[in-house]
């Protein structure tokens, strides 16, 4: 009987395959812009820059969004603080 019991386990295990289990779905990874581009410096009177980086609302993305890497995400957040400090990009937008 416990047989029985454990070959309907390993059934439903099969069931869950990686391709349609969308808890497991294969994630593109993202690269970090910053690292990536050498040549990209990170500019906080540059506002078209650092759009890229503030959502519709004049929030700082998170990294899950901008690709960022840690020390990036750290230079991107102090680059649009600094930016809203001299009212280059805005606090808040409606
Ligand atoms: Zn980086």
């Amino acid at each position: 009987m416990s047989d029985k019991k454990q070959n309907k386990r390993n059934n439903n295990k099969n069931n869950y395959d990686e391709d349609y289990n969308p808890r497991f779905r294969k994630q593109r990874k993202k690269v970090c812009v910053l690292c990536s581009d050498k040549n990209f410096v990170l500019d906080y009177k540059n506002p078209e820059q650092l759009r890229k980086f503030i959502n519709d609302k004049g929030k700082i993305l998170p990294r899950r969004t901008t690709g960022a890497c840690a020390k990036h995400q750290r230079d991107i957040t102090i680059a649009v603080k600094r930016a809203r400090h001299i009212a280059i990009l805005p606090y808040t937008q409606n």
